[in-house]
């Protein structure tokens, strides 16, 4: 895919998340005007840049967290949602990255007993705060 083509493709997901689901990928609360940010970074994989589950609306300040703070980002309300989400998109790459975060290890050990089908966006998964109550 071109860079024009896929730069069109992201604004039309942008546009398809402010009609159908504007809330933060990082925090939950509405997105009046925000970023399109990507779970698993957009230079690490042209293929999945574009997919609808690798992206979310997020707030610029929530983006930037995620992007260059692992010690706070795993604050974030949602961490254990996303993460889960690169655990769903590649692995490998979860596995590397995971480290990055200890607080949310309980969390990770268990992603395997969730059981959730197809998903297409972030706002189809339901919660997962529960797993480690
Ligand atoms: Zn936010």
């Amino acid at each position: 895919m071109s860079s024009q083509l896929a730069q069109r493709e992201l604004s039309r997901i942008k546009e398809w998340y402010y009609h159908n689901y504007p809330l933060c990928l990082f925090c939950g609360h509405y997105v009046r005007e925000g970023d399109l940010a990507h779970v698993i970074r957009r230079s690490y994989s042209s293929e999945i840049m574009t997919l609808k589950l690798n992206t979310g609306l997020a707030h610029r300040e929530c983006h930037s967290i995620y992007d260059d703070c692992p010690g706070q980002a795993v604050y974030l309300p949602r961490m254990p949602e996303v993460m889960y989400i690169v655990y769903r998109l590649d692995p490998q790459y979860f596995f590397r990255i995971s480290e990055k975060y200890p607080l949310l290890f309980p969390f990770f050990e268990r992603y395997q007993e969730v059981n959730m089908g197809e998903i297409q966006h972030h706002g189809e998964i339901l919660t997962l705060q529960y797993l480690i109550q």
